[in-house]
């Protein structure tokens, strides 16, 4: 066991890369053709592997994952109307909604998976019946009530839009995430399972939304002719170059996931633990897109992360404060999202991240739940 801190600082995530020859091998034919943006080859090619990958009908790729949200709100017309979200998720799902002109209306989530749950949308359509949508995400991985949400959807004729930014490789029922919804949008941020250093994309389900997307994404028009209001949100070849190289190590990223994951479990002593786990919804194959622990109380969090950083190791306070705290947004509490962003932390977690490292950081917060 070391006794010093780590030398380099330890982040809650390390970046995955492709082996340097596979993405130079794209760069040079970017060099080559001399196409480097504009719905270029590489894209086009990263869009037909994704969606045989992801077994959805049409994939959009985007510049990063909160456009691809602002692009998806436009897309099924819910800018500037109300729209039923979570206050637990990183704050790129709220600030999509305010920058296209909604307004989020928190409902609590579901204390087991920490998705947004079913009966306080119900709860909160009630108190607003003009709400035009519904924003879920699938908190680091899990899967929301996708099932209940739909029928709620269909009996009051809102428009779902998943944000499925953590959910790259998780299946419910053999099915991608985000094949549910009317659309969902990925993230392929530089910090996500899978990624083009920055990046995003929208699932859609007709040719039409498909057709759409791209003149949204690409200011709204073909040529000389303009045909609705647009934004630059396309990818550029470059960064389809690293989503090419990096997508074939996806079976091995996602089993080192898992095998870290259970690395964890056993380490950390949890049947005899205080820390609890997020409970997985039915019927998912989870991606462990994140590794997060939930403490008794907001007192043992501090301490574990004090222990971990007496070490150079950084966690993070995924999501953390609750979105209904910010001092922009003005909502009731939710109880359940506020009480668990208090004590919810992720610990440092990678596909081929050393054991040792595992072990120590395992065996410091053992230590603090101990005291
Ligand atoms: C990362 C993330 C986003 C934003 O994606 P970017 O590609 O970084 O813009 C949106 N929602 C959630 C839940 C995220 O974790």
């Amino acid at each position: 066991m070391p006794k010093t801190p780590y030398a380099t600082p330890v982040q809650v995530t390390r970046a995955s890369l492709p082996p340097l020859e596979d993405f130079l091998s794209h760069v040079r034919e970017i060099f080559a053709s001399r196409q480097l943006t504009n719905q270029g080859k590489l894209v086009m090619r990263l869009e037909q592997a994704l969606r045989d990958t992801l077994e959805v009908p049409a994939l959009s790729l985007c510049n990063n994952g909160t456009v691809a949200l602002q692009l998806s709100l436009r897309l099924l017309g819910l800018n500037g109307k109300k729209v039923i979200t979570t206050p637990f998720t990183y704050v790129a799902t709220l600030s999509s909604l305010l920058w296209e002109g909604c307004t989020p209306i928190f409902a609590d989530i579901d204390p087991r998976t920490l998705c947004l749950d079913p009966a306080e949308v119900e709860r909160r359509l009630a108190e607003h019946p003009d709400a035009a949508g519904i924003l879920p995400v699938h908190v680091f991985g899990n899967a929301c009530d996708v099932e209940a949400l739909a029928a709620i959807a269909r009996r009051h004729g809102l428009r779902i839009l998943y944000d499925a930014a953590h959910a790259f490789g998780s299946t419910l029922d053999g099915r991608s995430l985000f094949d549910w919804g009317d659309a969902a949008v990925g993230s392929f941020h530089a910090t996500k399972l899978f990624h083009t250093v920055e990046g995003g994309c929208v699932v859609t389900h007709s040719a039409q939304d498909k057709e759409r997307l791209g003149l949204l994404r690409a200011f709204g028009h073909r040529g000389d002719e303009h045909f609705c209001l647009g934004i630059n949100g396309k990818m550029s070849e470059l960064h389809a170059a690293m989503g090419l190289s990096l997508l074939p190590q996806l079976p091995d990223m996602l089993a080192g996931r898992r095998q870290r994951a259970e690395m964890y479990d056993r380490e950390l002593r949890l049947e005899a633990s205080p820390l609890r786990r997020p409970a997985l919804a039915p019927g998912l194959n989870w991606n462990h897109a994140y590794y997060p622990v939930i403490f008794p109380d907001h007192a043992m969090l501090m301490r574990a992360v004090a222990a971990l950083q007496a070490e150079n190791i950084f966690p993070r306070r995924y999501f953390y404060p609750s979105l209904t705290r910010l001092p922009y947004v003005d909502s009731p509490a939710c109880p359940i999202a506020d009480d668990t962003a208090e004590r919810i932390l992720c610990l440092p977690f990678w596909p081929d991240m050393d054991e040792a490292l595992q072990v120590r950081i395992a065996a410091l917060v053992r230590g603090v739940c101990r005291a």
